[in-house]
């Protein structure tokens, strides 16, 4: 085991630096150095244990550890490595909220990044199920199932506990996970023709107040309600919106598999539309977190000498970042006609790890008579872990704790800035159905 004790300083008061993923190297898929790497991390892992409430990976690993004949990690077989790397969904919350070994510690842990690296192994030794892969495939999906009419089918099964079995038994996918709805009324056809262009938009602080919205799959196909409430709010506040002309997934579930070669192609089709728009001088926001995410943070760590990946994360925003940098300039509307009483607000792990702050209760807050109360917990959803078979039963229990605050706390109003979050928390609610912030802030000015 790692003497974590040896007199080495640890790394949280310097700035967390974080490398990029070196996936264009030979070695990086090369099994001798990754389970070289996996064995001196889970070491390091086991000597510490700080992250074994965070999620399912840790408990796998501690247990593997405790349950050896050695009780050391030199004691796990290393084909029981896997079975941590499956349980990690890259939240990346053990890197940037618990670890103290991240750069620039000479111990250099990115838990997250190498569980990555172990996924793209696999998934070029064709070790990933088909279910995995079609899963992940959201754009193709989407698609198809948002087409009229095969829209109205897909939610018309998705709801009948007998189909639900039958898809479990066909492609493991759980019969009581909660599907997400698919809309033939998308979120680009509701916004076509109704990009707002007022005269005169107004610069302030870093954004230029002209907005080009990401729709992205699941708000587009998905939750395009909550799209259309951003565009809203951008709108009622004198921001120029347009929408994005064409746009692929923007990676994130392939990223998620471990398939870096469909990252690298879904990126390639997303830039030089993303680079139109910057270059006409529009800042970017995506409506889900882990979309804004991918072009903020695992797109530049993928391809750090790509300019124009560095140039769309330059100009992509958190959509309440972005409203508290206008209200911060002077230049958000605060004449709020209702209030909104008290909210829960769970904060996704992917805009938490943004590091942009509380923007959503920040901005919600400037509603009189409201009060937001954060839950900073994983909900347990994290892309497409908790539909798996068997996965479900932990992603419950994981989210367990952030249904319990919601219970406890007697709120008018609960949202989650990840909508496929705040389905699997009102699955666990089982009633008052969850909201977005998007929807309370028009609501508040009465749009
Ligand atoms: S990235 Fe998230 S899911 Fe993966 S090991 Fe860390 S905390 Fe767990
Ligand atoms: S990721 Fe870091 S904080 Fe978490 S268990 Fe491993 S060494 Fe400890």
């Amino acid at each position: 085991m790692a003497d974590i004790t040896e007199g080495r300083r640890e790394g949280s008061l310097d700035a967390p630096t974080r490398h990029p993923l070196a996936w264009k190297d030979e070695a990086f898929f090369q099994a001798g150095p990754l389970f070289h790497e996996l064995e001196r991390v889970y070491d390091i892992c086991h000597g510490c244990r700080r992250c074994v409430s965070l999620c399912n990976a840790f408990p796998t690993l501690f247990d593997l550890v405790d349950e050896s004949a050695t009780l050391e990690v030199d004691g796990v077989a290393k084909d029981d490595y896997w079975k941590v790397v499956d349980q990690c969904y890259l939240c990346d919350l053990c890197y940037m909220t618990k670890c103290p070994y991240v750069p620039p510690h000479e111990w250099n842990v990115d838990f997250p990044h190498l569980m990555l690296r172990a996924k793209a192994v696999k998934f070029r030794a064709g070790g990933t199920p088909l279910r995995d892969r079609i899963l992940t495939a959201t754009d193709v999906v989407g698609r198809i199932a948002s087409i009229p009419v095969v829209a109205q089918a897909v939610n018309a099964v998705n709801a009948m506990p007998a189909a639900r079995r039958v898809l479990e038994k066909a492609l493991d996918v759980h019969h009581e996970a909660p599907l997400p709805r698919f809309e033939s009324r998308t979120a680009r056809k509701r916004l076509a023709g109704a990009d707002s262009r007022p005269a005169g938009a107004r610069a302030g602080g870093p954004t230029t107040g002209r907005v080009a919205l990401f729709l992205t799959c699941y708000g587009n196909r998905n939750a395009p309600d909550v799209t259309a409430d951003l565009h809203a709010v951008l709108a009622h506040n004198g921001i120029e919106v347009v929408i994005t002309q064409r746009e692929n997934c923007c990676g994130m579930p392939k990223l998620e598999l471990g398939d870096l070669e469909s990252v690298e192609r879904l990126k390639d089709g997303n830039l030089p539309e993303l680079l139109r728009l910057v270059e006409a001088g529009y800042d970017l926001l995506a409506p889900v977190p882990s979309c804004v995410l991918m072009f903020k943070q695992e797109l530049p760590l993928l391809f750090p000498d790509d300019p124009g990946v560095a140039r769309v994360r330059a100009a992509f925003y958190d959509p309440f970042e972005y409203l508290a940098q206008r209200h911060k300039a002077g230049l958000l509307d605060t004449n709020f006609g209702s209030p909104l009483g008290r909210i829960a607000w769970h904060a996704p792990c992917h805009q938490r790890v943004q590091n942009v702050g509380q923007k959503t209760r920040e901005i919600l807050e400037l509603v009189p008579d409201t009060t937001v109360t954060p839950i900073e917990r994983c909900s347990g959803h994290d892309g497409t872990y908790a539909v798996k078979r068997e996965n479900y039963a932990f992603a419950k229990k994981i989210c367990r704790a952030v249904v319990q605050r919601v219970q406890e706390g007697a709120f008018d109003h609960y949202l989650s800035d990840c909508p496929m979050a705040g389905g699997l928390i009102e699955q666990g609610i089982g009633g008052q159905p969850a909201t977005s912030a998007f929807a309370l802030l028009r609501r508040a000015y009465g749009i």
